[in-house]
């Protein structure tokens, strides 16, 4: 049996080959005060800011680095048993992980370790945008360049690709997390309203836009005041919210433009002809695509289910393993 794994900084995706994703759960790993892990996935992230004072709710990926090698091994035990549960198979099952383009060799052993130590036969690492843009069906194989933007929750990477390399990339620390915080901080200094991180995320995804919207969406906020101390209810529309995205929006575009930059004018060339693809849960940001182009002034889409393309491409990949040989690793 194969499996692939998007270990993402916010999800965690399991693609088994044959049956395709069979599950989706949040990054998040609860442990209790003797470091004993209590819960992973969904059960653990409903524990996030509401845990009782002994347990603590954590994110092992957070920034995309790996923070805590046990945490990361227990939570790919619990991926790999849960994504192969009640599959018929003959040994272990290789397994193919997608990290950051960014990764340093020890984080890369740090993976395959775990991975091996989670029950993994053979364990195998691909770089996240290869796998965005392989599950993205972008043609990366063929002889012209392709680029990829995939907006995680930690860290946007964002890739040129050509001959099923990775030509120029960079890993920027700027994802869906930073939008959140930055919506949080926003309202903090408007309206002295202290929000959680959960309830700027769900301001994000019900009236977050990257560009001001023609018909404005609001929507009202709970938080505790600054000042009085009390729960307090606020109406906030969507053009703040554009405007307390501001900050993140433009370092990930400057993020954009720098790899922009160190294209070779051929590949540029090729990319002006095809557009920028989007991929990654921050994809899903209103006008994200539109903002994109206005600043580049390149055409830029969304693909097709942007929060499945990484582990769309670890299975396409485990499929046609001879064809994507040279972007798989064994070793870090
Ligand atoms: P990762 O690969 O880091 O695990 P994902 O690709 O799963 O991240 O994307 C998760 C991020 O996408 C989160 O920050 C989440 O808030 C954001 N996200 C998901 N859906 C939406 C949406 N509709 N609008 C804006 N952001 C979204
Ligand atoms: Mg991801």
């Amino acid at each position: 049996m194969k499996i692939g794994i998007d270990l993402g900084t916010a999800n965690v995706l399991v693609f088994v080959q044959g049956s395709g994703i069979t599950v989706r759960e949040p990054s998040v790993v609860a442990i209790n005060e003797k470091d004993q892990i209590v819960a992973v996935g969904q059960e653990a992230k409903d524990m996030l800011g509401r845990t009782p004072g002994s347990i603590s709710a954590i994110r092992p990926l957070r920034d995309g680095v790996i923070a805590d090698y046990v945490v990361t091994e227990a939570m790919l035990r619990y991926f790999i048993k849960k994504g192969t549960a009640g599959r018929i198979s003959l040994g272990r099952p290789d397994v193919l992980v997608s990290v950051p383009a960014g990764s340093t060799s020890v984080e890369k052993r740090y993976v395959l370790d775990a991975a091996r130590q989670a029950g993994a036969g053979k364990a195998y690492l691909i770089e996240e945008p290869m796998a965005a843009a392989i599950g993205a069906e972008l043609p990366i194989s063929g002889p012209s360049g392709n680029m990829i933007v995939n907006i995680g929750g930690g860290t946007a990477e964002i890739a040129v690709l050509s001959l099923s390399d990775i030509v120029v990339s960079k890993s920027a620390r700027v994802g869906g997390n930073r939008m959140d915080e930055a919506i949080a901080l926003y309202i903090r200094r408007k309206y002295n309203l202290m929000i959680g991180d959960r309830t700027a995320e769900q301001v994000k995804f019900e009236i977050g836009s990257a560009l001001p919207l023609e018909d404005e969406l609001t929507m009202m906020v709970k938080g505790r005041d600054m000042i009085a101390g009390l729960p307090r209810e606020i109406k906030i529309t969507s053009t703040e919210v554009t405007e307390g995205l501001e900050v993140p929006l433009r370092n990930l575009l400057d993020a954009i433009r720098s790899v922009l930059e160190q294209t070779p004018p051929e590949l540029s060339a090729d990319i002006i002809d095809k557009g920028i693809v989007l991929s990654g849960g921050g994809a899903l940001l209103r006008n994200m695509d539109r903002l994109v182009t206005a600043v580049t002034g390149v055409a830029c889409h969304v693909a097709t289910d942007p929060l499945s393309c990484v582990a769309k491409g670890t299975g396409i990949a485990l499929e046609h393993f001879d064809v994507f040989a040279k972007s798989i690793t064994s070793e870090a």
